[in-house]
């Protein structure tokens, strides 16, 4: 049972695109209430659940509490943009590195969507900055967005930084007609 619908989103992008797999480490951003995190413990087998392979790492972080999750570890209460946030995050990670950062983040909407959308893509393009400190090279980044004139400067951002960049809009986000996510593999590292 997952605490959120939003868990299908993942799942289906990582049933086409296999993100997800035992033994990698994870930063689920914007993590609350943990459906995501759900579906990162059960692919990366974050509580050796599977014996036979490789045991994954799960770190979430938000805004808002987080109930507790088994295999994951959380860091609530937390801004991503905060430069203490990366600090804590450094500290948590078992390798200081993830192979992939995963982001549903959404800033509170105001309704004016260009605005909505503005915001949306300053955080990610934060989150392209964290990819510096704490990305393996050939690690993966997926973000969502809200589509909008400014999602070109993301994108092309992350073309910079990542070998391969994908524009997904999972079924089960069809509802939002503006939800999207990139999905960048293969970080070129510094
Ligand atoms: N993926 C989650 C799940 O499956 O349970 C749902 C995420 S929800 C759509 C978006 C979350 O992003 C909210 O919980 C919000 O608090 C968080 N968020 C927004 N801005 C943030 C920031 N600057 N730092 C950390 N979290 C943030």
């Amino acid at each position: 049972n997952y605490r959120c619908r939003s868990a299908f989103k993942l799942l289906e992008i990582d049933d086409k695109f296999h993100i997800l797999r035992p033994g990698l480490s994870v930063l689920d951003c914007g993590a609350a209430p943990g459906a995501w995190s759900q579906v990162a413990v059960e692919k990366v087998n974050a509580l050796g659940t599977d014996p036979s392979a490789p045991t994954g790492f799960v770190l979430g972080v938000d805004l808002m509490r987080i109930s507790p999750l088994e295999g994951a570890v959380f860091l609530p209460e937390a801004d991503i943009t905060d430069p203490n946030t990366l600090r804590a995050i450094q500290s948590l990670l078992p390798a200081g590195k993830v192979d992939a950062i995963l982001s549903d983040m959404a800033p509170n909407a105001t309704g004016i969507k260009d605005l909505d959308h503005q915001k949306l893509i300053s955080l990610c393009l934060g989150l392209v900055n964290l990819a510096q400190s704490i990305l393996k090279p050939k690690g993966t980044l997926l973000c969502k967005f809200w589509d909008g004139h400014e999602s070109r400067v993301l994108q092309n951002r992350l073309k910079e930084q990542f070998r391969e960049v994908k524009t997904l809009k999972p079924q089960a986000s069809r509802k939002d007609s503006s939800e999207s996510y990139f999905l960048a593999r293969l970080y070129k590292g510094k």
